[in-house]
């Protein structure tokens, strides 16, 4: 049943890192411009509803094509991103693609910026090439931040054998930036109910208690505070599902569920969620789109209820 973002197959993702690997004419072009909470992706119209297509190289004017194009889509500022099967797939860094790059003759489609955050609102196809430009946008966020050197504030370099950036002047190295946060669906085995929340500001529809681990903690105990701070509950017989990368917002998602202890009335922390209450199976409303980890979870609980969770 599962059906999470990262569920690709038959496809499959290689990150394996290969700075040796040049784009071609084939190549899929992973473009992003704007600030950090307006980032737009470059994409390509004339599919159908629903879907979308991702630029090929080939669908670019190069600079050495014309001499009177502008656009400078420059090799050295396409970074090999990974493979999803034998299609690759590289990112455009340090340059921002104009209407001057888009080739538009012999049919090719016209190539535009969307917002990166309203495609998350859609369920669109195909699934694996969701993935591929979630995944991009991780590995863009981490390279569009890391241009200087946290240290002395050099320009950063590639290293030419991983996937990390080098302060020429300190050596400081640094790598992609993952950070873990919880996702826990608070169950209650007497009465059958999970806890859903939606969130004061944000993504508007119906999620589970979550949150990011803190220095010093462990998975189990980040539940533990979380689930204390959201909803002023105790819990225990703490259980992990699945795990979920989710490059939109740089994560590493573990899903857990966890029986509440004692005393069930919700005390909600107000100035993060505007809704925390106890559903039946029967009443949970699912997320649009359908590949997250929090609705696969909400949705196991949906249609198995606690029984389901163990
Ligand atoms: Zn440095």
């Amino acid at each position: 049943m599962t059906n999470m973002l990262q569920d690709i197959a038959p496809y499959k993702l290689d990150n394996h890192y290969d700075p040796e690997k040049r784009p071609d004419e084939n190549s899929f072009i992973i473009a992003f411009r704007g600030s950090l909470r307006e980032r737009e992706i470059l994409i390509k119209t004339g599919s159908e509803e629903g879907s979308f297509l991702i630029p090929r190289l080939s669908d670019f004017a190069h600079a050495d094509d014309n001499k009177s194009i502008s656009c400078e889509i420059g090799t050295d500022n396409l970074v090999y991103a990974f493979s999803i099967d034998e299609e690759r797939f590289f990112l455009s860094i340090d340059q921002e693609l104009t209407s001057d790059c888009f080739a538009d003759e012999g049919g090719k489609g016209t190539l535009v910026y969307r917002k990166f955050l309203e495609l998350r609102k859609e369920n669109l196809k195909p699934r694996h090439y969701v993935f591929a430009i979630y995944t991009a946008f991780h590995l863009y966020e981490w390279y569009d931040t890391s241009r200087f050197c946290g240290k002395c504030g050099s320009s950063n370099k590639h290293d030419d054998n991983e996937r990390a950036l080098v302060c020429p002047k300190c050596g400081n190295r640094i790598y992609p930036r993952i950070n873990p946060a919880v996702i826990i669906g608070v169950t209650d085995k007497e009465t059958n109910k999970l806890i859903l929340t939606k969130y004061r500001t944000g993504f508007g529809q119906n999620a589970l208690v979550a949150g990011f681990t803190e220095i010093g903690e462990t998975l189990e105990e980040t539940v533990k505070r979380e689930v204390m701070e959201e909803v002023g509950l105790e819990v225990t017989n703490i259980r992990y599902y699945k795990s979920q990368p989710w490059g939109m917002a740089s994560d590493i998602l573990s899903g857990f569920y966890c029986d509440v202890a004692g005393d069930k009335e919700i005390r909600m922390d107000e100035s993060e969620l505007k809704y925390a209450e106890w559903v039946s199976p029967e009443d949970i409303v699912l997320q649009v789109p359908d590949y997250s980890l929090t609705n696969e979870m909400m949705r196991v609980y949906k249609e198995k209820g606690y029984a389901g969770t163990v």
